[in-house]
């Protein structure tokens, strides 16, 4: 920037007269203002300090009582056991499966594996004893097979 000597107006570097005429060749150019920005491309952010306006605080300390969360094997596990309870009283071709394959799905992915072991048991004996029933009662087995001791 320079200035006319003469009016004081503010012509750019390039600028060789002002428009009062006075000649701005022998003019030294301004020094930029001290308060000036910094030029900021399009789109783009003024460079910002890291953390300013926002203070380190130190996150609250974790409880020492954790929550029980539960997961999909614990859900699976109380499933195949229910499944496996109720199919010896309904729809046990459908429910022992079911019971039996969820309980050993929770039985992989969990801690607690007593009812886990349960229901893969109870639907195994009780798929076991539907298929055999089934099969007595169309005549599928041979009588040595399915006669117990007593022959009843
Ligand atoms: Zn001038």
């Amino acid at each position: 920037m320079k200035q006319c000597p003469v009016c004081g107006a503010l012509h750019g570097d390039e600028q060789a007269q002002c428009a009062c005429g006075a000649d701005l060749t022998r003019q030294q150019p301004l020094p930029p203002p001290a308060q000036a920005a910094p030029p900021v491309q399009m789109g783009s952010l003024p460079p910002v300090p890291p953390f300013a306006g926002r203070p380190f605080v130190p996150s609250p300390p974790r409880p020492a009582f954790v929550p029980k969360t539960y997961t999909w094997a614990d859900v699976l596990t109380v499933l195949g056991f229910t499944a496996a309870l109720t199919g010896y009283f309904r729809a046990g071709i459908l429910l022992l499966p079911l019971g039996l394959v969820a309980s050993l799905a929770g039985f992989w992915g969990n801690k607690q594996r007593g009812l886990a072991v349960a229901g893969v048991v109870i639907s195994a004996v009780g798929l076991l004893l539907e298929i055999m029933s089934i099969l007595e009662k169309n005549c599928l087995l041979p009588y040595w097979l399915t006669d117990g001791v007593f022959f009843l």
